[in-house]
C-alpha cells in the first residue's frame, strides 16, 4: 500500500546511513542524495522528487537508485526501484547495501585500468564487467555466475 515520504523522512534515513550529501544537479530541480566515490569516478544518486522549495516533483513514483560517472554525469547502471511502501527503509537499504557492496567488488579495465561496471548482454541475459569507458574501451571481465544472477535480478532494464 502507498506511503507518503515527507523530505524529513528522506533526511533521517540518509544521515543514519552516513556519507550521503544532498546536491542539485545543474538544470534539474530535484534534490539528490547522493554519495560519491571519486576514485572510483562514480556515484550513488537517490533522486528525491523533493525540489529545493519543499514541492514534489512527481506524484507516487518509485525510488530510483541510479550508479552515475562522476566526470560526464552519465546513468551507468540502475537498479530496480523501491516502492513506496511501508517498509521502504529496509528495501531501500537493501539496494543501496547491494549498490555499495558492487563497487566494492569490481576490479579495475583489464586495458585502461578505467573502473569497471555491471553491464548486459545484447539480449539482456547475462552481465558482464564492462570498462567505464565504454564505448572507448572494450575492456571486461566475467561476472561469476552467482553474483551475475543477483545483479541481474536487481537491474532496471528499458526496452
Ligand atoms: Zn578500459
Amino acid at each position: 500500500m502507498y506511503t507518503e515520504i515527507d523530505w524529513d523522512d528522506m533526511v533521517e534515513f540518509f544521515s543514519l546511513r552516513g556519507s550521503y550529501n544532498t546536491w542539485i544537479q545543474k538544470g534539474w530541480k530535484e534534490i539528490q542524495f547522493v554519495r560519491v566515490r571519486e576514485d572510483r569516478n562514480l556515484f550513488i544518486s537517490v533522486p528525491s522528487t523533493f525540489t529545493e522549495d519543499g514541492q514534489r516533483e512527481c506524484g507516487k513514483d518509485a525510488i530510483r537508485c541510479l550508479l552515475v560517472r562522476l566526470d560526464t554525469l552519465r546513468l551507468v547502471w540502475q537498479l530496480k526501484p523501491t516502492r513506496r511502501e511501508e517498509n521502504w527503509k529496509r528495501y531501500l537499504g537493501i539496494r543501496l547495501e547491494r549498490l555499495e557492496r558492487l563497487l566494492e567488488l569490481a576490479g579495475l579495465c583489464p586495458n585502461c585500468a578505467g573502473f569497471m561496471i555491471p553491464r548486459p548482454t545484447r539480449d539482456q541475459s547475462a552481465m558482464f564487467w564492462s570498462c567505464i569507458d565504454f564505448p572507448n574501451c572494450r575492456g571486461s571481465r566475467r561476472i561469476p555466475e552467482d553474483l551475475q544472477h543477483e545483479i541481474l535480478k536487481q537491474t532496471r532494464f528499458y526496452k
